[in-house]
């Protein structure tokens, strides 16, 4: 073989990568950046539409992720499929062909979400047109599951519904899979909550639906997230926004002749 040759073939970028927690457990990873972005065009992007109070308690925005090559990799990454949606598609349906992925768990976004409709079909083609592999996701889009995944998952996609969202009130916390992210392991199993620290996958695998996260140790986050769940304080911030509208709908009324 030529100098060349080898070149290529020791060059090749793979779309998928492996962080050091997930790859302990043999998981590839598919990363886009959180929630808010501006883009090098200038444009403002929200890659998590449905975030809610997580988005100020976001691991994914604050430490390692926020070095500039990092950041740059997650926006190469949701310009490609974003902008090019279809030379993404084809892409990752061909690496994940590959022989290096049959059999293995993909997690898809550590940071970032569906964030639209035709993004979350493509993935459901690419999953569909590669079956040696299985995926999984925690997501705050609810509604755009319920409507477009529910019906018809893959059978090789397990997902589990995280707190902190938007939509949490859509969850059916005693039936459905989800999780929340409580201060730390106690505080989560005094809630009853399953521990998922041994490993990621049992946020999809674990026999009780309920999955407990502790918080990541990044001081100014524990500080600011305190003795709550990402689930409590949404919930507040719900009943705040519930109590505000209904005083202003009352002052309106009153003023109308
Ligand atoms: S949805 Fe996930 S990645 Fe996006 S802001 Fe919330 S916690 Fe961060």
């Amino acid at each position: 073989m030529s100098d060349t040759a080898t070149t290529k073939r020791t060059a090749r970028k793979w779309l998928l990568t492996q962080n050091s927690e997930l790859r302990k457990e043999g998981i590839f990873n598919w990363t886009l950046p959180a929630f808010a972005v501006k883009l090098p065009s200038g444009e403002n992007f929200n890659v998590c539409p449905q975030a809610g109070v997580c988005a100020q308690l976001c691991y994914a925005r604050a430490g390692a992720y926020r070095f500039k090559n990092v950041r740059a990799a997650h926006i190469r990454n949701l310009l490609l499929c974003r902008d090019s949606p279809i030379e993404w598609e084809e892409r990752m349906t061909e690496e994940l062909s590959h022989r290096r992925y049959a059999g293995k768990w993909i997690r898809l976004h550590d940071s970032g979400d569906f964030f639209s409709d035709a993004y979350l079909l493509a993935w459901m083609r690419i999953m569909k047109n590669t079956p040696k592999s299985r995926f999984y996701c925690y997501t705050k889009e609810i509604s755009r599951f319920k409507r477009l995944v529910e019906p018809g998952a893959p059978e090789n996609f397990l997902w589990c519904y995280s707190l902190g969202g938007r939509e949490d009130h859509l969850i059916d916390l005693g039936v459905e899979r989800h999780a929340d992210v409580f201060p730390d392991v106690e505080a989560l199993i005094i809630a009853g909550y399953n521990d998922q620290t041994e490993s990621d996958l049992l946020s999809v695998l674990s026999e009780s639906p309920l999955v407990g996260i502790p918080a990541n140790r990044i001081p100014h986050l524990l500080k600011r997230q305190g003795q709550e769940t990402f689930g409590s304080l949404q919930r507040a911030r719900h009943e705040k926004l519930a109590t505000k509208r209904q005083r202003v709908s009352q002052t309106v009324g009153l003023a109308r002749p």
